[in-house]
């Protein structure tokens, strides 16, 4: 059985992160998105809300996804869960930088997991969770960038 996970922070989960879910979905008998923090950066939501999004957004698709929450090394998260694969996106070389260095470390650290990228799709290459928390922020419309589910979110959260 195949087995990856796609670590990310998804504060809040956009429709570029659903592609790449629903893509590399279809190359493994199962797919744990799993729901981290970043240390780099404070997140807008709660590790609850964000994974409450994600699975709303996710009830439709394939019952080989599935959504959690982790904490700790992405590693040990990985091994814990039998995959030795870890899915992540790719936008534009800004991403590059970032991507090739963590991957770097993973291998570093774990011969056996393996990162693959998968290419956005064109649509959702300028998509990002900040630049969708800009637009809602200033009253912009966020429809068709991101699942029902998190517009609505957005709007209660920027309301207040
Ligand atoms: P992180 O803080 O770990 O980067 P994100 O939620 O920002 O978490 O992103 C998770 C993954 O999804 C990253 O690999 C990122 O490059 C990818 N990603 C984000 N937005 C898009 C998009 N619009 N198209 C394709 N991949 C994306």
């Amino acid at each position: 059985m195949k087995t990856a996970v796609y670590p990310g922070t998804f504060d809040p989960v956009t429709n570029g992160h659903i592609d790449i879910i629903e893509r590399a979905s279809k190359l493994f008998d199962r797919l744990y998105v799993l729901v981290g923090e970043n240390p780099q950066k404070e997140t807008t939501f709660t590790a609850e809300d964000r994974v409450e999004m994600l699975k709303n957004a996710l009830k439709k698709h394939s019952s080989r996804v599935s959504v959690e929450h982790f904490e700790g090394l992405l590693l040990d998260y990985a091994k814990k869960k039998r995959s030795n694969v870890i899915v992540r996106g790719l936008r534009a070389i800004s991403d590059f930088e970032y991507e090739f260095q963590r991957a770097q470390f993973n291998r570093e650290f774990a011969k056996d997991i393996e990162t693959i990228f998968i290419m956005t799709k064109d649509d959702y290459a300028f998509l990002s969770s900040s630049i969708i928390k800009e637009i809602a922020m200033f009253g912009g419309s966020v429809k068709g960038f991101v699942p029902e589910i998190v517009e609505k979110k957005l709007k209660e959260k920027f309301r207040k």
